[in-house]
């Protein structure tokens, strides 16, 4: 298999081959193949390829001990349809081929050590086949591909165009395709594009108390899309539309009802405005001059607002913990040291930081009592 160390979901490529009277050389392909499917299959060939000659019956060597002894385990079961217990074994499909021919031609399996030095009748052709396969490698795009037993599959296995049949464990694969699929909606969403926004870390205070904490959870369920509004209740069938529960003609989205809804307009106005004067406050504090606070203070008035000039990507993410970088906001003051320059910027980072969280705490916990207010009086959502 190349690569030797590929997961799950990585695109690998599996060869195997055997050789004897006959060599053949053949892909894995079209079912999700590790390694033990390359052994599984040399084996099977084998088996089919296999003659007696002179009354004695066919050896078959294989450096597999791993594929012998589940070969065996399933041998000695009664059942052999059923082989319940190799149900749990990736590749049982082959397993169940391989026991299948057994019942019909036996065929002595034994094991070879791989990669010795040996020189002994079996260990020469085991190193010459494991030469064909990864040979083979090189041409992988010529060689045949191997079949599939699905005609030994349980009644229902899972296929995928990607990584087509699965036989592995149903709920580690089930959970590793989400995973892969979270993270490539998390990378392609502007939600997680942090190196966009302020970089100074915010002070830990407003997180560590409990009202805040709160604000810690609002955040942690926006940056990964699962804040509890319309928009992604009625995605998951939970509700009949997904329009602002608060009567606005627009999609109630997290950006919705932070940035746009108009029950909250009055808020925002009013946080807005605090932070706007305590930055002033501060600046005029620190002696920088009306005309030098402009693109500080301007900065602060668009912080609800979907404003282009101050926001990367046009919308205001406040609510996601965001603020605009303050750096080039701040114009260089002769008068002040780098530290004292710096300490400012943290200051006005932290401060503004505190406050958008707060609103978006206090925002979204009037949502939430709203709605639990209809809930309970069975308020049917508009
Ligand atoms: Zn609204």
């Amino acid at each position: 298999m190349i690569p030797a160390s590929a997961g799950l979901l990585n695109k690998r490529s599996v060869t195997t081959s055997l050789t004897g009277p006959t060599t053949l050389v053949a892909q894995v392909s079209g079912i999700s193949a590790f390694i033990t499917h390359g052994e599984l299959a040399g084996i099977t060939a084998a088996l089919i390829l296999a003659k007696d000659s002179n009354n004695s019956i066919a050896v078959l060597h294989t450096d597999s001990l791993y594929c012998i002894r589940t070969i065996r385990e399933g041998l000695a079961q009664s059942d052999p349809g059923a082989m319940a217990n190799i149900r749990q074994y990736n590749g049982h499909s082959f397993y169940r081929w391989i026991n299948n021919i057994l019942h019909h031609k036996s065929t002595d399996i034994q094991h070879v050590k791989a990669h010795t030095e040996d020189t002994s009748l079996p260990s020469l052709p085991n190193s010459e086949a494991d030469h064909y396969a990864t040979s083979a490698q090189k041409l992988v795009h010529r060689i045949p591909s191997f079949p599939i037993p699905t005609f030994h599959m349980d009644e229902f296995t899972p296929y995928s165009s990607s990584h087509g049949w699965t036989e592995s464990n149903l709920r580690v694969y089930t959970e590793t395709v989400m995973l892969e699929k979270s993270l490539h909606e998390l990378r392609n969403n502007v939600r997680m594009a942090k190196w966009l926004y302020e970089p100074r870390p915010p002070s830990k205070f407003p997180y560590t108390r409990a009202y805040s904490a709160y604000s810690a959870a609002i955040q942690l369920h926006a940056r990964s899309g699962q804040l509890a509004v319309a928009d992604t209740l009625f995605s998951r069938g939970k509700i009949d539309e997904p329009y602002c529960r608060f009567g606005c003609r627009a999609l109630e989205d997290p950006h919705h009802l932070f940035v746009e809804c108009k029950r909250y307009t009055e808020w925002r106005v009013e946080t807005s405005k605090e932070i706007e004067n305590r930055t002033r406050r501060k600046l005029t504090e620190k002696g920088f001059e009306e005309t030098s606070q402009t693109s500080l203070l301007k900065t602060a008035k668009s912080l609800f607002i979907n404003d282009k000039d101050i926001w990367p990507l046009q919308y205001s993410f406040y609510y996601l913990g965001h603020i605009p970088k303050l750096d080039s906001l701040l114009p260089y003051s002769p008068t002040m040291t780098p530290i004292a320059r710096e300490q400012l910027l943290h200051h006005l980072a932290a401060d503004w930081h505190t406050h958008i969280i707060r609103l978006a705490g206090r925002i979204f916990g009037d949502y939430q009592r709203e709605m639990a207010k209809r809930l309970t009086s069975n308020h049917k959502p508009r």
